[in-house]
């Protein structure tokens, strides 16, 4: 096996335990961590996602990627606190496990995490919208996400992070190209500013590969649940990943180019006309407030229905 490249710098002979393809990085486990991290405040530095002045809102699943995502903020010194929607997802107990995994991290880093229960504050869970409709995963994912950033305003945060990784980022750009999905293509960038009402958005391991988080959540013994959601169906996007990997297979490095060159080069021409591409114009709702495509907006509308069958 080849030497550590990190340690040869250093004048020491110490064997490589990981190799990393894309970047032709043979390091030892001490350095692949360092490695991470240092990756990682490399990608917040050059697209301005934020800096330790900001109070930052870690969205966790308990899954590796934000848990990692969280651990490695505030190894860097960044004031990163947790937040967990509860969902409700009693299949295989998967968001009571889910809850015990970023209590746990929050434990670990001594961190502040918010709690927040969806059926209890909302008035229905996940499962509540499966019974209702069959596009209950992109409606799980858009109530989540106004509920988040709802909740981030009110907690006083000034940027909310996930832990959507290279490869997440690189097949759903492949799969939003192939589909020539423009109003997506022109928001398709790893931080979004705070406006509209919306606060400041960032995705700090759009340049670390799922392996790469994997294996620092290995060597870190993070808490993490290795399940992934029980009730979620995504249709195409698995089938795109897959092309992915076999690109990046064939020529390691792919992902990182195909999503990089995209963001440097086509990019900023698509969001020159970003608001031509909308197919709708934004609104604030007239019941909470919150900006949204229709007022009432989802979420009041759902809140709506749900407390109406309430008791039946
Ligand atoms: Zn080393
Ligand atoms: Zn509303």
């Amino acid at each position: 096996m080849a030497r550590c490249r990190l340690c040869r710098n250093e004048k020491k002979n110490t064997p490589a335990r990981v190799y990393l393809p894309a970047h032709r990085l043979p390091l030892c486990q001490e350095h692949f961590v360092s490695w991470f991290e240092r990756y990682l405040e490399r990608t917040i530095r050059s697209f301005r996602m934020f800096t330790r002045k900001d109070r930052i809102l870690v969205a966790v699943s308990g899954g590796k990627d934000s848990l990692s995502l969280w651990n490695a903020l505030v190894s860097l010194g960044y004031e990163a606190d947790g937040i967990f929607v509860y969902l409700g997802i009693e299949e295989n107990s998967f968001s009571l496990l889910s809850r015990r995994a970023v209590e746990a991290m929050a434990r670990r880093l001594n961190r502040p995490l918010h709690i927040v229960d969806m059926p209890a504050e909302l008035g229905f869970s996940v499962p509540d919208l499966r019974r209702k409709t069959r596009k209950y995963c992109s409606l799980c994912g858009t109530v989540k996400r106004q509920y988040l950033n709802h909740l981030a305003k009110r907690l006083g945060y000034s940027v909310i992070v996930t832990g959507h990784n290279l490869d997440d980022e690189a097949s759903s750009l492949l799969g939003n190209l192939l589909h020539w999905n423009l109003k997506y293509l022109a928001r398709k960038y790893p931080v979004l500013p705070a406006e509209h009402g919306f606060v400041r958005k960032a995705k700090p391991l759009c340049r670390h590969s799922v392996r790469e988080i994997r294996l620092y959540a290995e060597i870190q013994k993070l808490p993490y649940l290795a399940e992934s959601c029980p009730l979620s169906e995504e249709a195409t996007r698995p089938f795109y990943a897959q092309i992915m990997d076999e690109l990046e297979e064939r020529s390691p490095g792919t992902k990182l180019r195909f999503y990089l060159d995209y963001l440097r080069r086509a990019f900023p021409l698509f969001a020159e006309h970003r608001e031509e591409f909308l197919d709708r114009e934004l609104l604030t709702c007239e019941r909470c407030g919150e900006p949204a495509v229709s007022s009432p907006c989802l979420l009041c509308r759902l809140k709506e229905e749900f407390a109406s069958h309430a008791g039946v």
